[in-house]
């Protein structure tokens, strides 16, 4: 089985709105590591383990390097969890995995689209890199969850790529989209509801809770082929709370991945 790296990109430089995610990978690694919890995800994995190496952080200069440090690490045959950092990152991200696997099926775990074809005059926006990642051609299917933020371009974005947006207002935990090859996960942290995740640039009412977000990754059926955790902000956050959930995502994520 293919190892699984773990790669910190502390980079924001896209977000539109606030400055913060670059601090975000220190503050998940500690989580993950505190004493206040044991090593065990909730599948019964136990995630202190030798498949899984931590590579630390990257400070990033330049937006390219993203990929670059993405290819040396899959060229190296890890799997990747990356942390972010703002969802920008993800395009690079994807780019680097579309020179290794064909035809991915994403699962976006997101309050937003993130389909903007530019914000703000940037196409590399953190409004916009599922647009780049299906204009390119870098994932053959695209399932988003948890969306409440969507306005007449993006649906028509939406159409143009044959994206499966299933809305928040929509969401029906008891008939989950299904899988049938490997996936990735994207997650934005700013697709829970803010009472769980505060910790974010854009505090979207109405989103999903903890255990929603564990259901919909613990009920994954086929193997994770490599996830991003994206967007949590620590300035933003409240006496530790945001942390801890990356901290547990980051957990059960890396189990789901060790798992198959
Ligand atoms: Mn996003
Ligand atoms: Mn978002």
């Amino acid at each position: 089985m293919k190892k699984i790296a773990i790669q910190g990109i502390p980079y924001d430089l896209k977000s539109s709105f606030l400055r913060g995610p670059a601090l975000a990978p220190p503050l998940i690694r500690q989580s993950f590591h505190s004493e206040a919890y044991n090593s065990y995800a909730e599948n019964g994995m136990n995630i202190a383990s030798e498949l899984i190496e931590d590579k630390g952080d990257f400070s990033i200069k330049k937006y390219e390097e993203i990929e670059e440090i993405a290819l040396r690490h899959l060229n190296q045959g890890y799997r990747l969890l990356t942390l972010g950092g703002d969802h920008s990152i993800s395009f690079p991200l994807l780019k680097a995995y579309a020179k290794h696997y064909d035809g991915i099926h994403i699962l976006h775990i997101d309050a937003h689209g993130d389909l903007y074809d530019e914000f703000e005059g940037d196409p590399y926006s953190h409004a916009c890199p599922f647009a780049r990642i299906m204009e390119n051609e870098l994932a053959s299917r695209l399932v988003q969850i948890g969306i409440r933020a969507l306005n007449p371009h993006q649906w028509e974005q939406i159409e143009r790529f044959g994206v499966e947006t299933i809305e928040m207002n929509n969401l029906d935990m008891n008939r989950l989209p299904e899988f049938d090859q490997p996936v990735y996960i994207s997650m934005d942290i700013d697709a829970l509801d803010p009472a769980f995740a505060p910790g974010v640039s854009h505090q979207e009412a109405g989103g999903l809770s903890s255990r929603e977000v564990l259901h919909i990754i613990q009920s994954l059926k086929v193997p994770v082929i490599g996830a991003d955790i994206v967007e949590f902000n620590p300035p933003r956050d409240v006496s530790g709370i945001t942390a801890a959930v990356c901290g547990k995502l980051m957990k059960e994520i890396l189990s789901k991945m060790i798992e198959q």
